[in-house]
């Protein structure tokens, strides 16, 4: 049986549920790469670029994990996923990099999806990839359609509030109902954890943000689970159009929660020399001034050190606890 492997970083946390029933259907099998830890950091660091993002660097580290024990790796091109949109260059060129990079790699497979060509085209593409496992077009088409109901499963568990790990783990469980959710109605404070999914979700990375602010009882909201159609009316705002798809959703969910005064704070995980952020951030910032609501930066790169993010995130909460209780004189911006 053909084994692919999929690296656990960038679209990983979008698309995962697709790619894996997608090939598994197909007939493959389908090897995902461990959680981020410290040697795969450390693989990554030593395998790209220096200038290169965190996220990247991650990335190459997991394609480093998984090399030796898979027969193709999967890296999708992802160019444009909505008409007039564009991913993050970083990201479109993410498979030349890998291939470019890291030595004695098995064979990229590395699918376009370019939205801003018609939907003949992506089709194509999935057929090309495909085909490398079967010519049968019944199962073809069988296993995209079954790719596509697991998937809008995904995102509604995304939706309701789940890490996304959590969210990956159950969404072939039919009953959403049993499912120890992350949130809880009876926390008093709510937070937008903005930032990309690779950001947000990588525990590793952000050394557990996420479990942190559970465990101070503390509601972690994040881009994924704001409707599509808030997103775009109040990202619309805007004097010029967003154009970067992941720029939209961290502007337009932030925007709609401050505007619907749903937060108590924002805390934005951004990666140390990503352009999109530094524009993206400033933003948000703004805005946040605008409707009194304290924001908190946490910038990520290979060296942060868990004491330093412990620190800057206790002192945080304690400030928005210390403004529930009513001292809503504090300043949220210092
Ligand atoms: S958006 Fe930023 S963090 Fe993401 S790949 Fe591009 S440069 Fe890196």
């Amino acid at each position: 049986m053909l084994k692919i492997g999929i690296p656990r970083g960038m679209n990983y946390y979008d698309f995962f549920p697709i790619w894996y029933e997608f090939f598994s259907e197909l007939g493959a099998e389908v090897l995902v790469s461990p959680k981020t830890n410290k040697d795969i950091l450390n693989m990554g660091v030593l395998n790209c670029v220096d200038d290169a993002c965190l996220p990247v660097k991650v990335f190459h580290g997991h394609t480093c994990s998984i090399k030796d024990k898979v027969d193709y790796i999967f890296i999708p091109r992802v160019i444009s996923l909505e008409k007039r949109e564009y991913e993050c260059p970083k990201i479109l060129g993410l498979p030349a990099m890998v291939e470019n990079n890291i030595n004695d790699l098995p064979e990229i497979i590395d699918m376009e999806i370019n939205f801003r060509k018609n939907k003949n085209y992506f089709v194509k593409e999935i057929h090309k990839v495909a085909t490398r496992i079967t010519k049968n077009p019944i199962k073809i088409r069988k296993a995209y359609n079954t790719a596509m109901i697991e998937f809008y499963k995904y995102k509604d568990l995304l939706k309701a509030g789940l890490h996304c790990e959590l969210a990956i783990k159950n969404y072939n469980n039919n009953n959403i109902d049993l499912i120890n959710k992350n949130n809880n109605d009876n926390n008093r404070l709510n937070i937008l954890l903005l930032g990309h999914p690779y950001n947000i979700y990588d525990d590793y990375v952000n050394m557990n943000v996420f479990a942190k602010l559970n465990k101070r009882k503390i509601n972690v909201i994040t881009p994924n689970m704001i409707n599509d159609e808030y997103i775009c009316k109040h990202v619309s705002n805007l004097s010029k159009r967003m154009f970067w798809t992941s720029g939209k959703k961290i502007v337009g969910s932030s925007f709609f929660l401050l505007e619907e005064r749903k937060i108590d704070g924002i805390i934005f995980l951004s990666s140390f020399g990503c352009g999109l952020d530094s524009v993206l951030l400033d933003i948000v910032e703004r805005k946040s001034k605008e409707y009194k609501i304290p924001f908190n930066l946490i910038t990520l790169d290979e060296h942060s050190g868990e004491a330093g993010i412990n620190t800057r995130i206790e002192a945080f909460i304690d400030m928005l606890e210390w403004r529930f209780e009513d001292e809503n004189y504090f300043s949220p911006h210092g």
